[in-house]
């Protein structure tokens, strides 16, 4: 890696903590906003860089990527799990993950506890809401949210600390706020019902075309991999 791209990548994480400060500026917001470095596609030694530069979460969307980046970057991080997990490849991530972001069917769940049983852990984990209704995008629709949750709560091993949505990609991120909004009404009215085992602690919402206008509707996590490594090949 030659001295430009080292010092476009702490550059970028610079610019993006200054625009995520800015947006919850704007929005009157206080609090910790946990700023995930997306990290699929790119090589380990721009990945090092990052978190020489500050990052300390890093989020993969795929098993096989997380486990051997995990593997190759020697680094005390938190790694999330943010993508469409397989049944068959909880195993895999359950003891080195953070975070699942990616919860989306009971099967899941049930493997989760499992698995976590086994491993005498207790596994963090938000549910994913297709708050778009898309067909292409994975995730519990909103209606059925909290009784979803309700019976995630019922797994000991399984703790509930938020929910995580991906929004619709449109050229203009002002199209993103209905959702985003929603999300987080979502979010309100499961913390106000104090569900047992379920606390919302976190709304992962927000990518590198939109995280802005994520956070002025109440995101406190955002998954960004464009705005600090550039356009994947
Ligand atoms: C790739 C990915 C991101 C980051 O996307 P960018 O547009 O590159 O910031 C965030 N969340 C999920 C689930 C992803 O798969």
């Amino acid at each position: 890696m030659n001295p430009e791209e080292r010092e476009s990548i702490r550059r970028n994480i610079e610019d993006v903590r200054r625009r995520i400060a800015e947006a919850a500026a704007s929005a009157g917001r206080s609090g910790d906003i946990t700023l995930i470095a997306v990290t699929k596609t790119i090589p380990h030694e721009r990945i090092i860089e990052a978190i020489d530069a500050g990052i300390t979460d890093l989020g993969e969307n795929r098993v096989q990527e997380l486990t051997d980046k995990i593997g190759a970057v020697d680094r005390e991080v938190n790694w999330h799990m943010i993508g469409h997990l397989q049944k068959n490849k909880v195993k895999y991530i359950i003891e080195k993950v953070k975070l699942i972001h990616s919860v989306d069917s009971e099967e899941l769940c049930d493997e989760i506890q499992k698995r976590a049983e086994r491993a005498g852990r207790i596994v963090d984990v938000l549910v994913q809401v297709n708050v778009s209704g898309e067909e292409s995008k994975f995730g519990i629709p909103p209606e059925r949210t909290e009784e979803f949750l309700r019976r995630v709560s019922e797994k000991s091993n399984i703790r509930v600390r938020g929910l995580m949505t991906i929004a619709p990609l449109v050229d203009d991120p002002e199209k993103t706020r209905p959702y985003f909004r929603k999300m987080y009404e979502i979010f309100i009215d499961i913390k106000r019902k104090t569900i047992n085992n379920i606390s919302m602690d976190y709304l992962s919402m927000g990518m590198s075309n939109d995280f802005e206008v994520a956070i002025q509707e109440g995101s406190n996590m955002v998954r960004i991999g464009t705005a600090i490594f550039g356009k994947r090949k």
